[in-house]
């Protein structure tokens, strides 16, 4: 396998998004807990509506995480101004815990073009969400007919929550998580997961446990976290990849021969072919 230039010479990268929308301190703890005992350093994109009152566990994350911002309320606006104070009112709480933002991901996910031209003003670097853009590697967003200034960084859409919805249990879903950690590894497609605390990962942190023990077996990783990620991809100035995307919110490579093969067995889902039993639940 070779070793690439966008993963700083390595063969495999990973970095493991929290989307933190309601404050749960247990479930934050234990999440926290299993983070530090990998000793992974995770992007936690912070929602400030319910993250204002939980001032003394924020920094206690932010002491070995990455913590960012995810929105005041748990909103994406039609309206870029709207947008802008959204993003702003969130860093500002940030700020004032002490936290410095560069990063944002907007609530459920949803980028339109008025998030976008929202963030340029904030002179953020990046943002994370996967219902636009056509890249699995970090892209410029086109909005009002030019490419964003802050950059996008995907990742794999699917969540624990994502699974228990389908109808997994907590086993099954480690099953997936094997199976799409070694997928995203051969194809060499950035491991960049995410999560909740509430009611998911931190009821189930096993779950996160696995996936880091996961990664950990494989050779020759980056362990990153998306912040520091979206810095080197800016300052190495890297191409951006051409993608094709699918409605589905799962991110597949344009490039022409495995890609025919990913986009047949993906279609939303890709365990569709690696486990028959789970994917027929999983589209009822
Ligand atoms: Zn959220």
């Amino acid at each position: 396998m070779e070793k690439k230039k966008e993963f700083n010479g390595h063969k495999g990268i990973f970095a493991f998004r929290i989307d933190l929308d309601f404050f749960h301190p247990k479930h934050v703890e234990k999440t926290l807990k299993a983070a530090e005992k990998h000793e992974i350093d995770m992007t936690w994109f912070v929602n400030m509506e319910t993250g204002q009152f939980h001032e003394r566990e924020i920094k206690r994350i932010a002491k070995t995480q990455d913590v960012q911002n995810h929105a005041f309320l748990h909103e994406t606006f039609k309206d870029s101004v709207k947008n802008f104070e959204n993003i702003m009112k969130g860093d500002k709480l940030l700020q004032e815990m002490g936290v410095k933002c560069s990063g944002f991901a907007a609530p459920f996910g949803f980028w339109n073009k008025e998030l976008g031209s929202a963030l340029e003003k904030t002179g953020y670097e990046y943002s994370s969400e996967f219902r636009k853009g056509k890249n699995i590697f970090p892209f410029y967003p086109k909005g009002n007919g030019k490419k964003s200034k802050v950059l996008q960084v995907p990742i794999h859409p699917i969540c624990l929550g994502s699974l228990f919805e389908s109808g997994y249990n907590e086993k099954e879903a480690i099953e997936y998580f094997d199976k799409i950690i070694k997928l995203l590894y051969e194809k060499q497609i950035p491991i960049f997961l995410y999560g909740h605390p509430t009611g998911r990962i931190g009821a189930h942190p096993k779950v996160l446990e696995k996936i880091f023990e996961k990664v950990k077996e494989l050779d020759d990783v980056w362990f990153t976290n998306l912040t520091e990620y979206a810095n080197f991809w800016k300052k190495k100035k890297f191409k951006q990849r051409k993608t094709t995307w699918n409605e589905h919110n799962v991110f597949v490579e344009a490039k022409k021969s495995k890609n025919r093969k990913m986009k047949s067995f993906y279609k939303g889902q890709l365990m569709r072919v690696e486990k028959k039993k789970i994917s027929r639940r999983l589209h009822k």
